[in-house]
């Protein structure tokens, strides 16, 4: 599999930068994208055209991860793409129901050679995390969350692990949203993955400091622009 990165930045963007979406592409060409901050998909047009897409998986519906499904839904020959969201907040869910594709909920399935679990984050509002096995490969997205029980064990042997690392150290705290470096790192070690990409950066973070936090899992790599992992 290949991991495209097409935004990396959250909650909101730095100059230039691009919010929450990730493209895997398996070997045999399919495409599965992983949520749409806005940015995102002018990266996407870039690689593939949308409507070649297996399908859509949105973490949650917090706009820094949806926002460019709105000009998405603008495109041509995306009439029964599905779109695998939560239902909730509702005003995020309305909007999106009025796009051409056909929105499904976050339950195991398959998309094209794509195998998905689902695995419930916690966040302020409805979110997953996501499992996909494709090819003999397992890549597990943590969309965005803070700590959870049974974590560690869901991305258990992932060959590549994208984690939630949006609050460094001076800023974490446990009844927060987000994943700190550190804990990340932690979790990459005790779920025995190969690889850790860390990504929902702040913009005002330089990628070294996140780094430095992350010194528990060697190797571990920032998402940034143009990211691409062969895994
Ligand atoms: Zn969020």
């Amino acid at each position: 599999m290949r991991l495209h990165v097409l935004g990396w930045q959250g909650p909101w963007p730095g100059e230039g930068g691009a919010l929450s979406g990730y493209l895997l592409e398996a070997s045999s060409g399919e495409g599965l994208l992983l949520d749409l901050g806005s940015g995102s998909l002018s990266r996407l047009t870039r690689i593939r055209e949308p409507k070649s897409l297996c399908g859509i998986v949105l973490s949650h519906l917090h706009w820094d991860h949806i926002s460019d499904m709105f000009p998405l839904s603008y495109m041509p020959g995306l009439a029964d793409l599905p779109v695998l969201a939560q239902e909730e907040p509702f005003f995020a869910r309305k909007a999106l129901e009025s796009g051409p594709w056909r929105l499904l909920p976050h339950e195991d399935r398959v998309l094209g050679p794509f195998r998905l679990r689902f695995f419930a984050a916690r966040h302020p509002v409805p979110a997953s995390c996501v499992r996909v096995e494709c090819e003999g490969r397992v890549f597990v997205y943590t969309g965005d969350t803070n700590t959870v029980p049974g974590l560690a064990e869901f991305c258990r042997g992932a060959d590549l692990l994208l984690a939630d690392a949006g609050l460094v150290e001076s800023v974490y705290a446990p009844e927060k949203p987000h994943l700190s470096p550190r804990l990340c790192a932690e979790l990459a070690r005790e779920a025995g993955v190969k690889r850790l990409v860390l990504t929902h950066l702040s913009p005002a973070v330089p990628p070294e400091d996140v780094l430095a936090e992350a010194g528990a899992f060697p190797g571990a790599v920032c998402a940034g622009e143009g990211l691409r992992v062969d895994f």
